[in-house]
């Protein structure tokens, strides 16, 4: 399986990182060994001193395809989660500057924690959705679906325009504002429209 992920899809996001807004999907893989099972604790890796969390919207492909018309789309996802994430925000800026490619800081191994996964048809405005992250008990991001620049129908079109997609394979949707630094002893725990669906202790 494998991990896609989209950047700059809340204009609040994109504007607490000085990033230009995109005029089209901006999107990014990580590998399957980015996968923090449910109930692992996070090891901040030794390469970074400032791992961000982005707590963000999850959808699992349902069935494979490729060039998927936007209108088809929602028959290609059944279930949803939130996930974290991690991304090594100093790598990211070094990278940047050199306009080099993002994975160092993006896909290193642990850096996508995964919660557990409801049927879309559990949820009851998949064009609305809530999320949110608290980090020690205190909320520190919260979205809605609704505000994204992109809608899952138009990422999923976009995206199998370039990479087929196939079941069982992961697509983070893109995080909202409020992304900050996690420290050792942190816990983060996410919600989606109120459910706890990932806890994530940082070590
Ligand atoms: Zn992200």
């Amino acid at each position: 399986m494998k991990i896609i992920c989209i950047g700059r899809n809340y204009v609040e996001h994109a504007a607490e990182l000085k990033n230009e807004v995109p005029g089209e999907p901006v999107f990014f893989m990580k590998p399957d060994t980015a996968l923090l099972p449910a109930g692992k604790d996070f090891y901040i890796p030794d390469f970074s001193n400032d791992i961000h969390h982005e707590v963000e919207l999850v959808l699992r492909i349902c069935k494979e395809g490729k060039h998927i018309a936007e209108e088809f789309a929602s028959k290609y996802f059944d279930q949803i989660t939130v996930g974290l994430d991690f991304t090594a925000r100093d790598v990211q800026q070094r990278q940047k500057e050199k306009g080099l490619p993002w994975e160092p800081a993006k896909a290193f191994d642990s850096s996508a924690p995964v919660g557990s996964f409801i049927p879309l048809n559990e949820v009851k405005n998949t064009k609305d959705i809530n999320f949110e992250l608290k980090k020690n008990g205190i909320t520190v991001q919260s979205g809605q679906s609704s505000l994204m620049l992109f809608s899952f129908e138009k990422i999923i079109a976009f995206v199998s325009s370039y990479v087929t997609l196939r079941k069982g394979d992961f697509i983070f949707t893109g995080t909202p504002k409020g992304v900050s630094r996690v420290e050792v002893g942190d816990q983060l725990e996410a919600f989606l429209e109120g459910k706890s669906l990932l806890k994530v202790s940082v070590k």
